[in-house]
């Protein structure tokens, strides 16, 4: 089969690759029929994630058609239809047991290679590295889903493909984001970043009642896209962005901070991005981590700084300080998808959101490596890819 494939840093290939098989009595075999780029490939693409190797198939936003399920597998047949969440998850183990789907203790065979690094191994994740399991991904012709009974959901109504597609990882990702903010009446929420994932984030935050959601990016094509579900907007190229929120927020400021951009954070002070730009290229610090202190100096007193921009390691600088005086609570993970995904699906269903307002650009999958070109230059305002195999 086709497949998109990690050829070195900065580097894909469509290149052919051996049909998945069933290997175990839980897996099931997906025809891709829609999948998509996602912000935490380009984590990946630009080498930061440690563990991925040449050859390994990315993509972990996919659905499509059952064609083979093992014999472990009851509740999905050939033909049907289904979105697959990002996270690998058994459903059985006390993280499942818990909801936290995406530090599943059962997924990740190479949970020896993450605990070097992060103590304890979190879930697999489909076309994440090693580290996370060594799956192969989504963006290709064919995926084995392993506890294909746990994750995939059944569409079973006429929904388009682009309607439901980001259930696999965007939209609960987005979700969660405004979900750990705790939101009541009357609350200003701030997220930064106006990709997908952080507009997703901002359409949330009103479906949980927020009162004012402000975005903050410099793209001003990706500005007037959140505009549209509500949101006000600062540009951190026009603004002061701490003082700009300080202002709007009667002196207070926002009630919780969304990170939304993580590891890759571009920074509008050139002396700290030469700071973290060099660590970072020299491997001494893993992240770029100036939207996480900007939002955690930018929280209100006692707020919640929800952080969904992935990060991979260690970061340099950390305001500690603040966070600890200012009894601020700091929540963050891998979307526990699985969670969320038949309620969402409800309240797509129900017309309250149609997430497929993120789609910018449409191809074939075996235009994956100019997509990718696109989406990680914010080129020809490229604000998301979906892809058809
Ligand atoms: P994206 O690259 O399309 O968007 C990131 C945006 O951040 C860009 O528009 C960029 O201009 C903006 N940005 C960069 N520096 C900024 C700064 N200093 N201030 C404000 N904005 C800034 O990516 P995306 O697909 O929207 O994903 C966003 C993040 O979410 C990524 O880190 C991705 O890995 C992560 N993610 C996490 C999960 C999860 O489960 N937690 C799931 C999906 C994606
Ligand atoms: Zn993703
Ligand atoms: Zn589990």
């Amino acid at each position: 089969m086709k497949a998109n494939v990690w050829a070195g840093r900065n580097r894909l290939e469509i290149q052919d690759v051996p049909d998945p098989q069933i290997l175990n009595a839980r897996d099931a075999i997906v025809r891709v029929t829609s999948t998509a780029i996602c912000g935490s490939d380009l984590h990946l693409v630009d080498g930061y994630i440690p563990t991925v190797k040449k050859g390994d198939v990315l993509g972990h936003e996919f659905m499509g058609e059952v064609v083979e399920v093992g014999p472990g597998v009851r509740n999905l047949h050939v033909a049907d239809r289904v979105v697959v969440p990002f996270p690998i998850a058994c459903g059985a183990c006390f993280a499942c047991q818990d909801g936290l789907y995406s530090v599943c203790e059962n997924s990740n065979p190479n949970a020896g290679m993450a605990e070097k690094l992060m103590g304890h191994a979190p879930a697999g994740i489909f076309g994440y590295s090693h580290m996370l399991g060594g799956f192969p991904g989504g963006q290709a012709e064919y995926v084995r889903v392993p506890f294909a009974d746990v994750g995939p959901i059944k569409i079973e109504d006429d929904l388009p493909d682009e309607k439901v597609l980001f259930l696999s990882d965007i939209f609960p990702t987005g979700f969660m984001g405004a979900e750990m903010c705790d939101i009541k009446p009357g609350q200003t929420i701030a997220i930064w970043g106006a990709g997908p994932v952080g507009q997703l984030a901002a359409a949330s935050a009103f479906l949980l009642g927020a009162d004012r959601v402000i975005v903050i990016d410099r793209f001003p094509y990706r500005l007037r896209r959140v505009q549209r579900t509500g949101a006000e907007v600062l540009n951190y190229e026009e603004v002061n962005v701490l003082e700009a929120l300080r202002d709007m927020t009667g002196g207070r400021g926002p009630d919780a901070c969304i990170d939304a951009v993580g590891m890759e954070a571009h920074h509008p002070t050139p002396a700290i991005y030469a700071y973290d730009r060099t660590k970072q290229a020299a491997r001494m610090e893993t992240e770029r981590p100036y939207v996480l202190r900007e939002a955690i100096m930018a929280c209100r007193n006692g707020g919640v700084v929800s952080v969904i921009g992935v990060y991979g390691g260690f970061v340099d600088k950390f305001p500690m300080g603040t966070v600890m005086n200012r009894s601020l609570t700091i929540r963050t993970g891998q979307c526990h998808v699985q969670r969320y995904i038949e309620p969402l699906l409800d309240r797509i269903r129900a017309g309250e959101i149609d997430p497929s307002f993120v789609i910018s650009h449409r191809m074939p999958l075996s235009e994956a490596p100019r997509g990718f070109e696109l989406f990680k230059h914010k080129q020809d305002e490229c604000n998301k890819v979906v892809l058809t195999p």
